[in-house]
């Protein structure tokens, strides 16, 4: 894995950071240009890539980067996606409420994210289901079911 510099300070970053651990700048990593980006909020919504030298193009955070904290990546303004592609590639999810499937989710996303940066980085297609309904790529994140009536003593 890459080792990454935070735009704005110079900090290191890593794959997973979501804030600059020196200057505090959100941090994202941007599929498009398989990097890691320090970013400042230009409006709803929009946030601009803060480099030294000024500022860059126009990136959303991914819909589970804002609201489950499960992601840390950005997809281009111009793109009409909700999700980055790696979350586009999660099909099923366990049960939230049930305790420790959120934090089990997120592990898997890092794990997932990590495991696309090698396609990503070689610059290799990666087809979800929507792109091939037949043999794209899904993630199933699946839990046993819950020990319910079955178990329990007359
Ligand atoms: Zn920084
Ligand atoms: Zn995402």
């Amino acid at each position: 894995m890459k080792i990454f510099r935070c735009d704005h300070c110079g900090q290191l970053i890593v794959f997973e950071n979501s804030q600059c651990t020196h200057c505090g700048r959100t941090q994202a990593f941007q599929p498009d240009r398989r990097r890691m980006a320090a970013l400042e909020a230009d409006g709803a919504e929009r946030w601009k890539v803060a480099t030294r030298a000024g500022r860059g193009p126009v990136y959303r955070l991914c819909r589970n980067y804002r609201t489950a904290h499960v992601c840390n990546w950005a997809i281009p303004a111009r793109e009409d996606h909700a999700l980055c592609p790696s979350c586009r590639l999660t099909r099923t999810l366990p049960d939230l409420a049930v305790d420790g499937h959120a934090r089990a989710w997120y592990r898997l996303e890092v794990a997932k994210r990590r495991l696309l940066y090698g396609p990503i980085e070689l610059r290799l297609p990666i087809a979800g289901r929507n792109a091939n309904p037949a043999q794209g790529l899904a993630f199933d994140f699946l839990a046993d079911p819950p020990r319910g009536k079955q178990e329990k003593t007359p």
